[in-house]
């Protein structure tokens, strides 16, 4: 863990942070489908605090990817704001955006998305060639092999992402939505083209990481047996909060 990481940990648990990571208010997103509408995000108000491992749970369509797209910036909502670690995402220029969706979050898709002619070590490297400064290579190399070890990965350093089962290839696009140190990482249904056990391994995993380098997790899913285990529970239905509610708070 480096300076910055333990700086996060010790502000995060003590309370320090109270700005959230991420703040929604009042966002509607419209998708217009030829004539038609469709609103996949109504009314929408949420806060979810740094440090925190969250999730957004709900039925396939209810607008989970939406607002996690919303969140990483990869869409911009129809009307509402958007806050991301204080700043609102509308009001970013170009620079700002690419910085946000570079060093404050990651991603990490149901599909996993890796580049499968790269083996792991270059996977989970590539986000670190990306940036305008990339760091030297030895601290590249220290920090891309820290997070293989610590998703389990070093016997499988050298093999390519083709070659991998499907838990493996995600616990490789989880130490490179890691790569950039994010403060928040974001995870479309990260479990769902898993089999139930290596689903909840890799949810573990994140908590792990969660805990140990104070990252705040977002995940979206719709097995609601994968919820139990985060401090934050946003439910979702047809683009509406139906239930929000944080562990310990009544
Ligand atoms: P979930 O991730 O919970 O399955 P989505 O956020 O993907 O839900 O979708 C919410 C609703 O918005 C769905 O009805 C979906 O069909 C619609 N939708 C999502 N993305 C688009 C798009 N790019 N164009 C049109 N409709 C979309
Ligand atoms: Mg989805």
């Amino acid at each position: 863990m480096d300076e910055r990481q333990k700086e996060r940990q010790t502000a995060v648990h003590s309370g320090v942070e109270d700005i959230p990571a991420v703040r929604l208010t009042d966002v509607h997103k419209v998708y217009a489908l030829g004539r038609t509408e469709v609103v996949a995000v109504r009314g929408v108000s949420l806060s979810i605090k740094e440090g925190d491992f969250a999730s957004i749970a709900g039925p396939s369509g209810s607008g989970k990817s939406t607002i996690l797209n919303l969140i990483g910036c990869i869409d911009v909502p129809t009307s509402g704001t958007v806050e991301v670690t204080g700043r609102e995402t509308s009001s970013l220029n170009d620079r700002e955006i690419t910085r946000l969706r570079h060093k404050i979050v990651g991603f990490i898709f149901q599909s996993f998305n890796l580049i499968p002619v790269l083996n792991v070590f270059e996977n989970v490297e590539f986000p670190l060639l990306l940036g305008s400064k990339p760091p030297p290579k030895s601290e590249r190399r220290e920090y891309t092999d820290f997070l293989i070890e610590a998703v389990g990965l070093s016997d499988w350093r050298s093999h390519r992402s083709n070659e991998l089962s499907g838990g493996q290839r995600q616990r490789v696009a989880i130490a490179r939505a890691l790569a950039t140190k994010p403060r928040i990482v974001l995870a479309d249904e990260p479990t769902a083209n898993l089999d139930s056990k290596t689903g909840a391994d890799i949810i573990e995993l994140m908590k792990k990481i969660n805990e140990e380098l104070a990252t705040t997790f977002i995940f979206s899913t719709h097995d609601p047996s994968i919820v139990s285990i985060a401090d934050h529970v946003i439910r979702l239905h047809d683009g509406e909060i139906a239930d929000d509610s944080r562990a310990g708070v009544v």
